[in-house]
């Protein structure tokens, strides 16, 4: 098995990630989250939320609808622009993205290239079919990635509608109404999570690339003069977040984008890229989108986007940094990062997941030695530790198997309460890196605890 294959298998089987409407035979590129892998996903969500909204005061939070009024599109230039460069292969049928035939073929970039340009490269290459190997190409033609649904009873033009591509153009449409309402001053960014929805062409790489997938986004509004260095802080802010998170810095990079590869928005982009098993590949971007967003949607709406500096009286619109990354994309990297299938020594092995304490989706497990433990103390002390920390209680199998279960989803500490717990009061307590166990006093233990998963 891959290291890839082995972590689906483990999603799977511990309750992490299910493949989508498994029961009905699945449905290509959809995921499910299971117990284990909502609750990670749900600390990652926080841990971005408390470090980046909540513990600053130049950042609040937004949430706004996944369907917005289709002008939004225009004006974002998503109607005009998202879209990806497909042809199809006259001989076999399959579909291609022909961007990214070329890159694969070739080894070069081919962002920015016209539809031309690719075709043209395409034919002096030589670029066969992955497929059947023929090279019986049609000319490539742009796809539009947006999801389009219908709103109300009637499917026509009219009723239109679509699924929003990313979270940030609901900052943008809301600029004003934030800054009518709070007490705002630039520089101050909004920050919002959500689903966001792409008819990707190729999904895949597991949760890496789906059409259904969670983003984390940052509009940073600045005074013109200031992007560069905010821009900077940024990046800085999110290595060391990415450091926090157990990414290590071996296998992070930044990407400068070219000048052809820059979005029709952006002036200056930068990615951080992960090397995943299948390759480096996209982690988050951060943009440099300068006052392109508010223009747009001041010139399709006709409401003023300007921002008035009560000290200066200067008015101007506002720039914008864009710090946007995947939180299911970044939830495959701290299991990628935290996956360990660790020899033993022995001759035996055991598969862990060294996932920070922040992030575990349980901290603690309970086991008593034997059940008739269950109302000699050991649940009252579960019911003590459950109001500080995440804990489960298990008081099946024997004690070894618990372990292994509770390393394999993460669990940072494991605490068994035996018969000398009655008369010592005291607890074994087993750490999920080191395996080493530790008596500590039940009235200690919460500190104790508090103190370890700091
Ligand atoms: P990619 O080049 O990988 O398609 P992108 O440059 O189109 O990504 P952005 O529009 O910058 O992506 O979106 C910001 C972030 O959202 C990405 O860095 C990535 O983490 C996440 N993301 C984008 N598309 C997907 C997807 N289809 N599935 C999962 N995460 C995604």
């Amino acid at each position: 098995m891959n290291f890839m294959d082995e972590i689906v298998a483990l999603c799977k089987r511990r309750g992490f990630i299910y493949p989508g409407s498994d029961i009905y035979g699945g449905l290509a590129n959809t995921w499910d989250y299971g117990p284990y892998g909502v609750q990670l996903k749900k600390n990652i969500l926080d841990d971005w939320w408390k470090t980046f909204i909540e513990d600053r005061d130049d950042m609040m939070g937004l949430d706004s609808g996944i369907l917005m009024n289709p002008k939004v599109w225009e004006a974002s230039g998503h109607l005009g622009n998202f879209s990806d460069p497909l042809m199809d292969c006259k001989s076999c049928k399959n579909r291609v993205r022909a961007d990214h035939l070329i890159e694969k073929s070739t080894g070069k970039l081919a962002d920015g290239m016209s539809n031309e340009e690719l075709f043209e490269a395409i034919i002096k290459e030589n670029i066969k079919c992955p497929y059947c190997g023929k090279s019986e190409w049609t000319k490539p033609r742009d796809f539009q990635m947006m999801f389009k649904t219908y709103q109300g009873v009637l499917e026509d033009t009219a009723s239109e509608i679509y699924l929003r591509p990313e979270t940030a153009q609901g900052i943008f449409v809301n600029f004003k109404n934030i800054l009518d309402s709070t007490r705002a001053r630039i520089p101050f960014g909004v920050g919002q999570y959500g689903k966001s929805f792409r008819n990707e062409i190729t999904p895949g790489n597991f949760i890496f690339r789906t059409r259904e997938f969670e983003q984390l986004e940052i509009e940073y509004f600045v005074h013109p003069d200031e992007v560069d260095e905010k821009f900077d802080e940024w990046i800085e802010s999110f290595k060391i977040w990415f450091h926090s998170l157990g990414v290590s810095a071996s296998k992070l990079r930044l990407r400068w984008h070219s000048k052809e590869e820059l979005s029709h928005y952006s002036s200056k982009t930068v990615d951080f890229e992960y090397e995943y098993p299948f390759g480096w590949g996209e982690l988050m971007g951060i943009a440099h989108r300068g006052d392109y967003d508010l223009s747009r949607h001041m010139q399709f709406s006709s409401v003023k986007m300007q921002y008035k500096d009560p000290v200066t009286n200067e008015a101007y619109i506002p720039h914008t940094v864009e710090p946007a990354l995947g939180l299911t994309r970044t939830l495959l990297i701290v299991l990628l990062e935290a996956y360990e299938q660790e020899d033993l020594g022995d001759g035996s092995s055991r598969t862990v997941l060294h996932l920070p304490a922040k992030l575990a989706p349980i901290q603690v497990a309970v086991f008593p030695l034997q059940k008739k433990l269950n109302d000699k103390g050991a649940k009252e002390l579960y019911g003590q530790l459950k109001s500080h920390f995440r804990a489960e209680y298990d008081d099946s199998g024997a004690i070894g198997k618990r372990y292994r279960r509770q390393d394999e989803i993460g669990t940072p500490f494991c605490i068994t309460f035996d018969f000398d717990s009655i008369e010592d009061e005291s607890v074994t307590v087993r750490c999920r890196d080191t395996m080493e166990q530790e008596r500590v006093k039940v009235e200690d233990l919460i500190a104790y605890l508090n103190k370890s998963l700091s």
